[in-house]
């Protein structure tokens, strides 16, 4: 069969970040990657890349990614048909529970390649595009208050970026809160800011806040309590001051009914990588629309390859109403193609070209490869 999948194989990358980034509980200065080649019986080659904030996030890094897809994805997937592309996701679901980021990460590459396949772009394999580019909010995550605010109104005066997310969980959730509001205030009627603590503040102190949040116009406040804590997220929402997003806590089709019916989220942070891939991702933004939930494009912060895999499942659905936290190749100190994704003021083009669009830089896969492999 002319179609079929000959050959799956992975590398691990590390690329460089311009900045130290803080999350909640590490500072990261270089960015692992897993890249996967799915070559098909024609000779057309897809492209992959799987990458995780960090193995604190959902218990995946690139190293069980690695594993997972070597082990058991490469055997089972040998010989099938890339463009079955549901059968394709089942079958996996069945043989590994789980990893999803790993799962992602090989549809990416199928989708690549089945768009290499028909000569069309991997978005109209997805539905067909509603935008051609997406707004992008950048993280502010200096680690201190007035260089937040100073690169905040940098980025705006150069025309970059309009609106920003800060990093949080690092500090007691007061602390925290005081030193968003401290941003949002520096920023006040130039910008706005979105807090993402990726689930590590105490519902009750997230409570008293929340008059104060709102106070300081707070755009949304991301994932404030643990992913396990629904009833926390629904008493938050129903205060209605800021708006609540889910992200660690919505990763599956269940997780985005569950959510609904609790009323325990009002916007929905996507990601293609927690969600087992693009496929999944749009279902989930389904769901969301069916509930009038507006959506954001979340990032697992990944280089121009799984940045377009981004760009070509969010660039299909009509309610990402949030725009997205697409800036991983700007935030990386160098990419993985020859054919960087463009961002100008403040918003990132769909690639146009067949499967994801952006071609595989072979030299800078040798430069970062994990020598140590
Ligand atoms: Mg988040």
């Amino acid at each position: 069969m002319e179609h079929s999948i000959r050959k799956i194989s992975t590398i691990i990358v590390d690329v460089p970040i311009k900045r130290p980034h803080q999350f909640a509980t590490e500072i990261v200065s270089t960015k692992s990657m897993l890249l996967v080649n799915v070559e098909l019986a024609n000779g057309l080659v897809g492209v992959g890349e799987g990458t995780t904030p960090g193995i604190w996030w959902n218990g995946e890094s690139v190293e069980t990614m690695k594993v997972v897809i070597d082990q058991y994805f490469s055997p089972l997937l040998e010989g099938k048909d890339p463009r079955y592309t549901e059968q394709i996701l089942e079958l996996m679901d069945i043989h590994v529970r789980a990893n999803p980021f790993a799962k992602a990460t090989v549809e990416m590459a199928l989708y690549d390649a089945v768009g290499k396949v028909y000569e069309v772009p991997a978005y109209q394999l997805l539905g067909g595009l509603y935008q051609e580019s997406i707004e992008v909010k950048w993280a502010l995550a200096t680690g201190d208050a007035n260089g937040d605010i100073e690169e905040g109104k940098e980025l705006i005066e150069n025309n970059r970026y309009k609106d920003f997310k800060i990093k949080a969980g690092k500090y007691k959730t007061a602390e925290d809160a005081e030193r968003a509001i401290q941003i949002a205030n520096g920023l006040r009627g130039i910008s706005s800011i979105g807090i993402d603590p990726n689930g590590r503040w105490d519902r009750l102190t997230a409570i008293r806040y929340m008059d104060r949040l709102n106070d300081a116009d707070i755009d949304f406040l991301e994932q404030p309590l643990s992913p396990l804590d629904i009833e926390g997220a629904s008493e938050l929402s129903a205060m209605r001051k800021v708006p609540v997003m889910a992200d660690e806590g919505l990763a599956t089709v269940q997780d985005a009914m569950r959510l609904i019916s609790a009323k325990a989220a009002d916007i929905f942070s996507l990601k293609i990588h927690k969600s087992g891939g693009m496929r999944n991702t749009i279902k989930i933004a389904a769901i969301a629309e069916a509930a009038g939930i507006p959506c954001f494009g979340g990032t697992s912060l990944e280089s121009s390859i799984g940045t377009s895999a981004c760009l070509h499942a969010y660039g299909t659905i009509r309610n990402l109403q949030y725009g997205s936290e697409l800036f991983g190749p700007q935030w990386l100190a160098d990419d993985l193609v020859k054919n960087p994704l463009v961002c100008a003021e403040g918003k990132v083009q769909v690639p146009t070209g067949p499967g994801l669009g952006v071609e595989l830089d072979e030299e800078k896969v040798e430069k970062y490869r994990r020598k140590s492999e």
